[in-house]
């Protein structure tokens, strides 16, 4: 069954960011959001997205206008229907997850592939609430979706290897590197970007060195394209709160743990760049 129609249910940041890709990659792409506001929200946020590669000399316009062509948006889920593939790519919340599981179970045709954008819930728990779980798997993209070069596939316990092998050929063609994960939590990246970052938080916390300076020695020291506490700010202070809790909770282990300077953080409403203030202050604009 080959993939022609993607559907990608939410057109948030990460959902908006793989319509765009797919329909750029020669897909059909369905885009569900909840109501028309957050569908148009979606779409702005693909235009502003093309606008930029545009000038970049990465699209031509007539590119952008045959991509946007390909794109259908929707306020019902039932539109899925023809999909092959379906990125489910909603809040992180699992029950709302799962609900959408059902629901796409329920309406696309039996062999097509589910999958979920998910950074912390596990796929293994998505696939069991559907009928087909040997064709659910994680497919994990990163910010901004068409300027990153990897996808994290994640294998449930139930996923089968036909499943990886079109979800990685799918992947390819949308221009990524495909790495692939078990179901545990972090997959390869978070579990290793986590507690570096949560480190980084505790070495502010304790005074070891200005925020700036540990930025610089890392971006400097190990040719990283920014320190950790730039990175806070772009993954978002309260995203990253939410992963690290969920990964403790699974693992246990201390280097999880949030440290309490990033919960007074999110308390006090420092989400990073997404609302002007995190570890940095960006109230002036970029
Ligand atoms: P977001 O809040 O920007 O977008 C989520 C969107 O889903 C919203 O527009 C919301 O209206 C919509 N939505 C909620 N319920 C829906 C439903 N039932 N049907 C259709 N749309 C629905 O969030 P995001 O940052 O794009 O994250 C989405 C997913 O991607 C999460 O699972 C997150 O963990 C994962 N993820 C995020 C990042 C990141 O850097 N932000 C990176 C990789 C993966």
């Amino acid at each position: 069954m080959d993939i022609k129609t993607v559907g990608v249910v939410g057109a948030g940041l990460m959902g908006s960011g793989i319509v765009e890709q797919a329909a750029r990659s020669g897909y059909r792409v369905v885009m569900r959001e909840i109501d028309d506001t957050a569908l148009s929200a979606g779409r702005a946020r693909i235009d502003k997205s093309m606008v930029r590669a545009i000038e970049r000399g990465k699209l031509t316009v007539e590119e952008r206008d045959s991509v946007l062509g390909q794109i259908v948006g929707t306020t019902d889920l039932d539109d899925m229907a023809d999909c092959e593939l379906v990125v489910e790519a909603i809040v992180e919340n699992l029950d709302m997850k799962k609900d959408v599981f059902r629901e796409l179970d329920r309406i696309t045709c039996p062999n097509a592939i589910l999958a979920s954008n998910t950074s912390s819930v596990s796929i293994t728990a998505l696939a069991a609430v559907t009928s087909r779980p040997d064709k659910v798997a994680g497919a994990h993209f990163f910010n901004p979706v068409p300027v990153m070069k990897l996808v994290e596939l994640v294998r449930a316990l139930q996923t089968s290897d036909e499943t990886i092998k079109r979800l990685r050929a799918f992947g390819t063609s949308m221009g990524k590197n495909v790495v692939v994960a078990q179901d545990t939590p972090g997959f390869i990246v978070n579990y290793l970007l986590v507690p570096y970052l949560l480190d980084a938080v505790r070495m502010v916390e304790s005074g070891v060195a200005t925020k700036e300076d540990i930025d610089t020695g890392i971006a400097l020291g190990l040719n990283h394209p920014m320190g950790p506490l730039t990175l806070l700010d772009y993954v978002g202070i309260d995203t990253t709160l939410y992963i690290a809790d969920v990964m403790y909770e699974e693992i246990r282990d201390p280097k999880y743990a949030a440290p309490p300077l990033l919960r007074k953080m999110v308390n006090a409403g420092y989400f990073g760049r997404k609302n002007g203030r995190g570890f940095y202050d960006y109230s002036g604009g970029e």
